[in-house]
């Protein structure tokens, strides 16, 4: 399931565009193809912050888009530089955002949401 949300990938050779859209609302993200082992394309550094038609993306919504590009990448079984690293909590260690109070991803200094920030630029 991709929410409200409608992805096309688009290809031109070794790079491209993903198309998001939601209703008429529509988000293009640049790709490439990853020379690195165990990914497939490469989307960092990704801007989700605005729709084409300028409208800010709140971000809050930028998350949840992030998760559900995820989903739809792993159906179509498409490996991205912006999969989450590990679904393991370090139980022990806190995440480095100032005044968050979760667990750290397991061999990663944040929570899988401040991870989620890092990748979204801001
Ligand atoms: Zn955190």
């Amino acid at each position: 399931m991709t929410g409200p949300y409608h992805f096309e990938l688009n290809a031109n050779g070794r790079c491209g565009t993903i198309k998001c859209t939601k209703g008429n609302l529509v988000l293009e993200l640049d790709w490439e193809m990853s020379g690195v082992p165990g990914k497939d394309i490469l989307l960092t550094p990704m801007d989700l912050t605005h729709w084409v038609s300028g409208e800010a993306v709140a971000k809050a919504e930028q998350r949840i888009l992030l998760e559900h590009l995820r989903t739809w990448l792993a159906a179509k079984k498409t490996r991205a530089d912006i999969d989450r690293p590990t679904m393991e909590i370090e139980h022990s260690a806190k995440c480095a955002w100032s005044d968050c109070e979760e667990p750290s991803l397991k061999g990663f200094a944040y929570c899988g949401t401040h991870y989620d920030d890092t990748l979204l630029r801001k």
